[in-house]
C-alpha cells in the first residue's frame, strides 16, 4: 500500500491554496505535478554544473554530458529499449511525432495508407494529415464505439498490403481508454506496417516494455510523469531510426560539413540538432527514478481505487453523464451535467480550489462523435486522495444547484 500522506509531502505545490481553498489538483492528464526530488535536480543543474554538452573539454561540460547521457540510460532501462541510442531526447510527444511523420514523407508513395484511431490527440492527427498532403498517401481511421473503445473488427478490415503505418495512442487523454496496443502491433506487423504508439497518457500509469511489445516507435513527454515541460522522448527501433532522414539540420547532428556535402552523426545525435534541453533531460531521468521508487504496480492499483470511487460518487449525482466507459481505463473521468456547459462547471470548481480541465481536450473528433462541445475532465494521479474526490463531488453538486 502507498503511504499517500508521505508521498504528498514530496510535492510542495499540493499544500498551497487556490481562491482561499486547499488546492485539489485533478488536471494530471494535462500535466503532472513535480516532486521536490526533481525540483532539486533542476536547481542543482543550474547552481552547480550548467554547461553545454558534447563539445567542451572542460570539467563542467563533461559533468553535464555525463549526467545527460546517464539520464538517457535511465530512460532506456525504464522502457527496456535494446540500445541507449534508440532513445532520442526531444521536446516532447508532439516533437517526437512530427519527427517521425517528417521522416516518413521520404518513404511513402502515392496510394500508400496510414491508419490512425478515432481516439487520437490532435498532435497525433495533424502531422499525419500534413504527411498525406505531401505524399498523397491516404489516411484511414479506426472507429470507436459508445464506450470509447476502438472497434477492432473494423481495424482488421482497414489493414491491407497498402498499409505502411499505424498510429494509435496507448491511452486516450480525453476518455482514459487503454487501447489493446499489443494486439494492434501484432496485426499491423502481419501486413508489414510499422506502428507508432503515443504513450503520453500511459507513462504516468504503466511501465511499457518496448521490446516485449515489439513496437517500432514509442513516444512520450516528461511533464505528464512528474518531469518538467519541454522534454520527452522518441524510442525507435535502430533499423527504423537509421532509415529515417534527419528532421532538423544544425549543430550536434553532423559528422562532417563542407559546402559540397554534409554527413550525419550516428544515432542518437542525428536527430538531436542544436543544444538540447539539458537540464530537462537530466530531470526527466530523475522523474523516472522517482516514479519507480514508488512503483508502477502500486500506482496502478491505487489509481484504480480512486477511479472506482470517483466514478461511483459522481454517478450518484442526478443528470451527470460519464463519457468513456471502457472496460480497461485509467483514472480519467470525463463528464457533463445535463444542460450545463462544461466551462461553467469548471469555473465554479476553480472558485472552490478544484482544478479540472474543460473543453475538447485536443480531441475534437471524440467530442463530435458524442455530439458535445466538450467535457469536464477530472484526472487523478497517485498523490490524489478520496477526500479530494469528495471535494470535487461537492463542488459539482454546488455547480449544478447554481447553474440549473
Ligand atoms: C499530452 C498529450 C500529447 C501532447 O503532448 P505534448 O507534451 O504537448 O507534446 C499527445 N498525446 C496524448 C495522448 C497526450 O495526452
Amino acid at each position: 500500500m502507498l503511504d499517500i500522506k508521505t508521498i504528498r509531502k514530496d510535492f510542495p505545490i499540493l499544500s498551497r491554496q487556490v481562491n482561499g481553498k486547499p488546492l485539489v489538483y485533478f488536471d494530471n492528464a494535462a500535466t503532472s505535478q513535480t516532486p521536490q526530488h526533481v525540483i532539486d535536480v533542476i536547481v542543482d543543474y543550474y547552481s552547480s554544473y550548467n554547461a553545454n554538452i558534447h563539445r567542451g573539454v572542460h570539467s563542467l561540460s563533461q559533468e553535464a554530458t555525463d549526467k545527460y547521457e546517464a539520464a538517457r540510460h535511465t530512460i532506456q532501462k525504464h522502457f527496456n529499449a535494446k540500445h541507449s541510442h534508440e532513445i532520442i531526447l526531444t521536446s516532447g510527444t508532439t516533437h517526437s511525432i512530427n519527427l517521425v511523420a517528417n521522416g516518413f514523407s521520404a518513404l511513402l508513395n502515392k496510394g500508400d495508407e496510414i491508419i490512425v484511431s478515432a481516439l487520437e490527440h490532435h498532435s497525433n492527427i495533424v502531422p499525419w494529415q500534413m504527411l498525406c498532403e505531401k505524399t498523397e498517401a491516404v489516411l484511414k481511421v479506426i472507429p470507436m464505439n459508445q464506450d470509447g473503445e476502438l472497434v477492432m473488427a473494423e481495424f482488421e478490415k482497414l489493414l491491407s498490403k497498402n498499409t505502411k503505418l499505424v498510429f494509435v495512442n496507448h491511452i486516450s487523454n480525453a476518455l482514459g481508454t487503454i487501447n489493446p496496443i499489443a494486439d494492434i502491433i501484432t496485426k499491423a506487423h502481419a501486413f508489414g506496417a510499422a506502428v507508432l504508439i503515443d504513450g503520453a497518457q500511459a507513462c504516468p500509469h504503466i511501465r511499457p516494455n518496448v521490446q516485449e511489445l515489439d513496437v517500432d516507435f514509442y513516444v512520450t513527454s516528461a511533464h505528464k510523469m512528474c518531469g518538467p515541460t519541454g522534454v520527452g522522448m522518441l524510442y525507435g527501433k535502430e533499423a527504423w531510426l537509421n532509415k529515417l532522414p534527419p528532421y532538423q539540420g544544425g549543430g550536434e547532428m553532423i559528422a562532417d560539413v563542407t559546402f559540397e556535402k554534409t554527413t550525419y552523426a550516428d544515432l542518437p545525435h542525428k536527430f538531436e540538432a542544436g543544444t538540447p534541453n539539458i537540464c530537462g533531460g537530466i530531470a526527466f531521468g530523475a522523474a523516472i527514478d522517482y516514479m519507480n521508487s514508488i512503483g508502477f504496480d502500486q500506482i496502478a492499483a491505487y489509481e484504480n481505487e480512486l477511479l472506482n470511487y470517483g466514478t461511483e460518487q459522481l454517478l450518484s449525482i442526478e443528470g451527470l453523464k460519464i463519457y468513456g466507459t471502457a472496460t480497461h481505463k485509467t483514472s480519467v473521468i470525463s463528464f457533463n451535467l445535463n444542460g450545463i456547459h462544461p466551462y461553467d462547471v469548471g469555473t465554479i470548481l476553480d472558485k472552490m480550489g478544484v482544478a479540472v480541465r474543460t473543453g475538447h481536450h485536443c480531441t475534437q473528433p471524440i467530442m463530435d462523435f458524442y455530439n458535445i462541445p466538450g467535457t469536464v475532465r477530472a484526472s487523478f494521479a497517485f498523490y490524489n486522495t478520496k477526500s479530494e474526490i469528495d471535494a470535487l463531488v461537492n463542488g459539482v453538486r454546488k455547480a449544478q444547484m447554481m447553474l440549473s
